[in-house]
């Protein structure tokens, strides 16, 4: 895959795909983390003296009501205080406006392009991959670099449509999160998977992919208690995905070895952060309690699995973290990690936010920022934003 430093961009229209997918109220924007994030691949273009264009989706736009909350300019203001330089924002997607923006571009001009996804309110045509607007918007510029990786997973004409037109590469952000997510390809032994989470549906992909890579995987969250259930054991009112309880048999009959769950859990009779802190073992579990974390000899074994691991790779909490009372052994679990420096990869959503919350996520190997992206990944699925640069 072609990267940002393979491709001639001195003087040149650079088409830039951001994740400019930032929280909005009320048009302020209250966490600007992607924003800042982007401004490495910016800044590079910047300095080959590009005119650089950039795209970015926000939010979904279903109807005329979603377009004044999913405006972008916001990001606009945000990127010109960070890049201390006028960035032009052009409030159509398409037209004479916009192409006349940019022909006016001087080398080292900016301009960002409303919301992509202004183009769904006809016809779905940035999120069907419209083959006329990705022709439209690669003619636009003269080089395409996709640094989105939130939305690598999906074929749009933002990322896969303009770069079927231009020659493309990756960005710095995409760059970083393939090379170290290809570690998985080939993974160094002992290579141990942690799982957590709500659902076992949701991981059934993540599962099937590293259950023959793995040397163990690790099982916590909601998620361990239909395996638990599928071994027999009384889980009282847990989380249960009855769906998929053959599932769980039939991994726990084929891998055995591999497969460790929990042993003792910190309970509750309601959900909530209110009760006082008490944890069973899953031979004393009552049927009327459910289990909201891991309990401390679950997460001494975790650790003495982990202490050994020549990689890790984490998704999904081990437990109700959004909860003060129950994000505690996911936290122990990361600080472990942090302070006996095991190279370990937060494979997104839940378990990034965990560890963003407590202060980890800068401090381990690589905190992987993708969500559904890296949830494919792992699921060993080709990326279509990825097959499109190649
Ligand atoms: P996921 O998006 O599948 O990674 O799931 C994350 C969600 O799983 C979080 O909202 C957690 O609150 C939830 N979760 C983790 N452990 C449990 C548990 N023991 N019972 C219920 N929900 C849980």
């Amino acid at each position: 895959m072609k990267t940002i430093k393979d491709l001639e961009i001195e003087n040149k229209k650079v088409i830039i795909r951001c994740d400019f997918n930032v929280p909005i109220k009320e048009g302020k924007i209250v966490d600007d983390t992607r924003i800042v994030g982007a401004l490495e691949t910016i800044k590079y273009c910047l300095d080959k003296n590009a005119k650089v264009i950039l795209m970015s989706h926000l939010g979904r736009v279903k109807e005329e009501a979603d377009l004044e909350k999913n405006n972008l300019e916001p990001v606009a203001k945000r990127l010109s205080e960070l890049l201390k330089k006028q960035v032009l924002f052009s409030p159509k997607t398409r037209g004479a406006e916009l192409e006349n923006m940019i022909s006016n571009m001087q080398p080292g001009d900016v301009l960002l392009i409303q919301n992509t996804r202004y183009e769904d309110l006809d016809g779905k045509k940035e999120s069907g991959n419209d083959e006329e607007l990705g022709a439209y918007w690669a003619s636009l510029g003269e080089v395409f670099i996709n640094d989105a990786f939130g939305t690598i997973h999906r074929a749009h004409a933002s990322n896969c449509g303009i770069a079927a037109h231009l020659p493309s590469a990756a960005g710095f952000l995409i760059e970083r999160e393939l090379n170290a997510l290809s570690i998985l390809e080939n993974p160094p032994h002992p290579f141990v998977v942690i799982l957590g989470g709500a659902k076992v549906a949701d991981k059934i992909g993540v599962i099937e992919n590293l259950v023959t890579k793995a040397d163990k995987i690790l099982i916590g969250g909601g998620m361990a208690f239909t395996f638990l259930k599928a071994n027999g054991l009384e889980i009282g009112k847990s989380l249960l995905d009855e769906e998929n309880l053959d599932f769980c048999k039939n991994i726990l009959k084929d891998y055995s070895d591999k497969i460790v769950l929990p042993t003792d859990f910190a309970v509750t009779n309601e959900y909530t952060n209110d009760e006082e802190y008490r944890v069973r073992t899953i031979e004393d579990f009552h049927s009327d309690e459910m289990g909201l974390d891991i309990g401390n000899q679950t997460l001494e074994e975790f650790k003495k699995i982990i202490s050994t691991a020549a990689i890790v790779i984490w998704n999904g909490p081990l437990g109700v973290y959004e909860f003060d009372k129950y994000k505690k052994n996911t936290c122990e679990l990361l600080e472990y990690i942090v302070q006996n420096n095991i190279k370990a990869i937060l494979g997104g959503g839940d378990i990034v936010a965990a560890a963003t919350t407590a202060g980890y996520k800068d401090k381990v190997y690589h905190a992987s920022t993708g969500g559904g992206a890296t949830l494919e990944y792992l699921e060993g699925k080709q990326l279509p934003g990825v097959e499109a640069i190649k």
